[in-house]
């Protein structure tokens, strides 16, 4: 079994279909929908953690990408500057998902464990010098 997580994004046109659905019942794929924005008239987002078959998620995706849902990956939605970072370790101390790595005194001190990343943002929110950048 394999897991998977993607950002799905969907045109205005696209948000109606019932795409969470078709990758369940077409694709026998379990699905956690990690974080999720849509919009009226707005391009809507879903971070999407898959686990099924290998070959099943990727038909899976292709299947979305055929109905104009572009696919991303996680770490397409934040930067890290480390030329900000002051070492101050609440990134770390509230991180929901163990997903900030610390390098004290290294070149680059802190960094996001993609595989782990929520984008929940509550690193951007605690960071006193303006280290993250999210486009979520
Ligand atoms: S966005 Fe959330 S899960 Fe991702 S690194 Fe920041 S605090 Fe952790």
């Amino acid at each position: 079994m394999k897991i998977e997580r993607a950002v799905l994004s969907f045109s205005p046109n696209a948000i109606r279909k019932p795409v969470t659905y078709l990758l369940v019942s077409n694709y026998k794929l379990r699905l956690n929908i990690l974080r999720a924005k849509v919009m009226p008239g707005e391009e809507g987002r879903l971070l999407l953690e898959l686990s099924g078959d290998e070959d099943k998620i990727r038909e899976g995706l292709t299947y979305l990408a055929s109905l104009d849902v572009r696919i991303d990956r996680v770490q397409s939605f934040y930067s890290v500057d480390c030329t900000k970072c002051t070492e101050s370790k609440k990134c770390f101390q509230v991180c929901p998902a163990d997903a900030i790595d610390l390098n004290p005194g290294s070149e680059r001190p802190v960094d996001i464990i993609e595989d782990n990343c929520i984008l929940c943002e509550k690193c951007r929110e605690v960071c006193p010098s303006g280290v993250f950048t999210f486009t979520f």
